[in-house]
Formats: structure tokens, sequence, C-alpha cells
């Protein structure tokens, strides 16, 4: 039976193709982000996938995808897959930022934080979509049909609240120990109490190396890092029991989290309404195991095996269900493995930031140097937006902008810094993003009132981790092509899609979205726009 349906709504799918008629609207749409999965690890891991993932990509592939902007972190990447919109519009330029007319001593804030909420900070806030300038396609869904449901399921409060923004009826994200939400009104699924016992349960015992497939097998190569990091490359994700960190960094987190989005499914009747739904669906773990343990080692070779396991049992659950379906996968940025074993493999620039970089290091060098008083730099990055103390007189602000913007060229690890100035003069870019230069690049990371007084780009092949004793050992957020370009996939059940060489955005995810549920969007109300190939069919303007 369910064969049958599925082959009649694939036959209605390409028989509208042929007569050039817009194919009828699925009745869910699932967006999938993976965290750090960058079309480099795409391109690897391909020709490996023989579940979820190979499946989707017998759709229309878009292996030169791109998270355009500079600053590619988990916020910004996560704020331009169902807004359409750059960071410079969403407004959501990092995973954190400055505010320095903030009434709190802690003037960082974090992305998905409520910063007026008293007692909120950057690292104990209270979760919130408040800064998210757009709004989502759910919650243009909702204005059209009432009806339509906007649901997020996340490893990271920041990537669900980023895909289902302001009104949202189901979110929820693992917050280190469970599945949690910032929706107090939302009723709470009955799934959610078994999944959190199930997580609960496998954290409480210790688990065994997964085994290795031979093509994990032939990656396995320990590579030592400096200091006490490491060394890495040989993990299985054994792990002991109550070592959290550990199963937050594994194939255990995403199956939690789709675990959890199939019980939404089934609770809320997800595509099985008289009008169309949104899941959204942010899984994590591939993220951590990359900062944890680099890209290119047995760990994330078998992360991405399982990964693609887990989605194909999640896809099959759909399907039994005979719910009318289409598919987007992504990534919020892409990814860099560690400088160590980069070298080893015959990249020569590859090397750990010289820790004098850092805005906490050269900042009051500075200041001494100028005779200011206090830090003279504020928050603590290593490269990215860079903010003067504005406690200063406007004369001394501007000696420290001078003098940083000096220091900061000078470095040998610098491949250019950026004032605001100079950012905020640049046109918004309207080539393809490939063809973009790097202020360009930071031109569409930038927001007035959020972005900071500099902006400092480190040589490609720099990776922003001096120290590997914390955990990370590898990382993103540059605006060079490993961090910049994902894979973008849309899937229908019944449609044949191509690879596609042309370079696409993940802003044009959304008006593709749009397109294939018919949905209408106001001329020129999202930086992206509908792709053709793909199973939408889209209206000239
Ligand atoms: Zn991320």
């Amino acid at each position: 039976m369910r064969k049958l349906v599925l082959a009649a709504a694939a036959a209605a799918v390409l028989a509208c193709k042929a007569t050039a008629q817009a194919p009828p609207p699925p009745k869910l749409l699932v967006v999938f982000s993976i965290d750090q999965f960058s079309a480099d690890l795409f391109d690897e891991y391909r020709p490996h996938f023989t579940g979820g993932l190979a499946r989707l990509a017998s759709g229309t592939v878009f292996r030169n995808g791109y998270q355009s902007h500079a600053n590619t972190e988990t916020c910004p990447g996560h704020s331009t897959i169902l807004t359409g919109d750059h960071p410079a519009r969403t407004g959501i330029i990092g995973n954190a930022w400055v505010d320095q007319s903030l009434q709190r001593a802690d003037k960082d804030v974090y992305c998905a934080e409520d910063p007026t909420v008293p007692g909120s900070s950057a690292t104990h806030y209270t979760v919130s979509p408040k800064q998210l300038l757009v709004p989502v396609l759910g919650e243009i869904m909702k204005t059209r049909w009432p009806g339509s449901r906007n649901v997020a399921v996340s490893g990271k409060d920041r990537a669900a609240v980023m895909m289902s923004g302001h009104n949202a009826d189901q979110r929820w994200y693992w917050d280190g120990a469970k599945f949690t939400t910032d929706l107090r009104a939302a009723a709470v699924p009955r799934a959610l109490p078994k999944v959190n016992a199930a997580m609960a349960a496998a954290l409480a015992q210790a688990r065994p190396p997964l085994q290795a497939p031979p093509y994990c097998q032939a990656k396995a190569r320990q590579v030592a890092l400096p200091g006490s990091g490491g060394p890495v490359g040989t993990g299985q994700f054994a792990r002991a029991a109550g070592d959290a960190t550990a199963l937050r960094a594994s194939p255990e987190l995403d199956g939690g989290t789709l675990a959890l989005a199939a019980g939404l499914v089934e609770e809320m009747q997800l595509g099985r309404g008289l009008q169309p739904d949104v899941l959204a669906v942010s899984l994590s773990a591939t993220d951590y195991v990359g900062h944890t343990y680099g890209t290119e080692g047995e760990e994330m070779c078998l992360q991405l095996l399982e990964l693609d396991r887990e989605i194909g049992d999640f896809l099959a659950l759909l399907d039994s269900r005979g719910i009318d379906y289409a598919v987007a996968l992504t990534a919020d940025h892409g990814g860099k493995d560690i400088p160590e074993r980069e070298r080893l493999d015959g990249v020569p620039g590859a090397a750990r930031i010289d820790p004098a970089l850092s805005s906490t290091l050269m900042g009051p060098k500075l200041a001494a140097r100028l005779s200011v008083a206090g830090p003279g730099l504020l928050g603590d990055s290593k490269s990215g937006d860079m903010y003067v103390d504005d406690r200063l007189s406007a004369a001394d602000q501007k000696r420290v902008l001078d003098a940083a913007v000096a220091a900061y060229r000078a470095h040998p690890q610098v491949e250019a810094v950026f004032t605001a100035a100079e950012i905020a003069a640049t046109p918004l870019p309207a080539t393809p993003p490939v063809q973009w230069s790097l202020i360009e690049r930071a031109r569409e990371s930038y927001h007035r009132g959020r972005s900071g007084d500099f902006y400092v780009i480190l040589k490609k092949d720099v990776t922003p981790i001096a120290d590997t004793s914390r955990g990370y050992v590898a990382t993103h957020g540059s605006p060079w092509d490993y961090d910049r370009r994902v894979p973008i996939l849309f899937w229908r059940p019944g449609y044949r899609g191509a690879t596609v060489e042309t370079p696409a955005e993940t802003v044009d995810i959304m008006p593709t979205l749009a397109a294939m549920i018919d949905l209408p969007l106001a001329p020129q109300s999202v930086d992206g726009h509908c792709l053709e190939g793909t199973p939408a069919f889209c209206k000239k303007p």
C-alpha cells in the first residue's frame, strides 16, 4: 500500500515536470543542517554513503554551496538557512558579540540570548530568538496558513532558535544533560521524557568502541598535538560511564536529536494536516567531533557513516507513515582539520595562531604603549570582530583603533584588517559568492551597532586555537572556502536530480522551499533566490 502511494506521488511529480506545471506541494518540509559538514567532507564521503545521505544525494546536489559571509560560525550560519538572508540582514553576526551599551558588567552578548532579562549573561543566558531581526520560513508559512506547524530540534539551542525563529510550536535542544526548551507555553511532548530517559540511561553506561569499516580503519593514524591535548586520529567513541562531554562529541547526540524529531512527527502528525509544516533538524555531533578530533581521522569517518545510517532510519520512518515530504540539507559552515595532520598531508602553511594576536593580550599591550586606561580592546577574540573600549575619549579610541589596525596588519599570520568604516562603505556584493573579495565577505557579516570597530582575517590555513589543552583542537570561523563551502541538497520522493557545479548560497534554500510549497514572497524581501533544477518550480519575477 505504501509503495503504491509513493509511486502515485512520484508519477504526479514527474508528470508535472514534463508539462512545466508546478508539482503538488509537499505537506512537510524537513530541513537538515549538519553542523560543520563542509563540502570537502561531503565530497570525500559521498561514495561511502549508503543510507540517508546517499538517498538525499540522488536528488539535486549543489556541491558548491556557500555560507558566503566571512564569520563562518554556527549562529550566523543557521540564521541564513531558513530566513533567506545573510547575517548583514539577520543581525546574527557571530555566536556572540560585544554590546558596550548593556547595563551589566558582562558586555558580551550571546546570539540566542535575551539580554534584557535580569541576570542573563553571555554564559548563563536566557534563550530567546529576540536578536534575530528577520522572520524564518515557518513564521511566514503561519501568516498564510495559520494551521501550519513550525518545529525545530537540535543538539544546540542557537541552531534550533535560528531555524524556528519567533513563532515556533515546538523547539527542543540538548543542554548537556537533557533536551530542553525556551517555549514555556508549549505542551511538553510525550516523546520528551522517553528520549531524555534513554539518553540518561545510555550516559550511565560505559560504551564500547564502534566497529570501524575498512575505509575508516584506513584513516586511523595517531597524531600528536602540542601541549596537553590529544593525541587524536584513532578514536572509536569508546566512552566511560557518565562522560557527557564524550557523549556530545559522538553519534549518540544525533541519535537522540533524531529520536526526538521522530517523536514530534508522530505526536504532532506533522505532514498530515491540511496545511504544510516545517521541521528543522540541526545535527550537532559532527561539529563537536570536528572540534575534538579534527576532520580527517577515524573519528570523523565513524561519525559521518553513523550519521548516514541515522538519517536513513529517520527517512524510513517518514516513508512508513506515508507522509508527502521534501528534504533540504546543508551545513551552517564548513571546517578544517588540525594543522599537525595537515602538515603531514602536505599543507605547508598549516599552523596554530600566535597567542599574541588574542585581543586580551593585544589590547592591554597597546593601552600601555599609548598610556590609556583600561584594556584597550574588549571581548576575547583571536580574529574576526574586534571592539575598542568606548569608555575612552573619542581621541583615545581613535589612537587605539589606529594602533591596533597597524599592529594586526604587521603580523605575519594576518591576511587583512578592515575597519568598520571600510566595511560599511563596501556595497553588498551582487556577484556569485565564489568571486567575492575578502571585504565583500566581511560586508555580509557586518551589522551596524553589533559589529566590531575592525575585523581581522588570519592567513589561510592558520587555526585560531593556540592551546589544545581545553578540549577543542580544530575549528572554523574564517572567510576561507574550507569554512564557507557547504553542500546544499534537495530531495523529494520520485524526483531524480543531478549534481550541479554552479555555485549556490544557503540563503537560496528558503526561497526554494517557499516555491516548493507555493508560498509567495514579497519581491526583494529576502537575499536569496529560488534555485532552478530542484524539485521547486521557480516562478519568474
Ligand atoms: Zn556550527
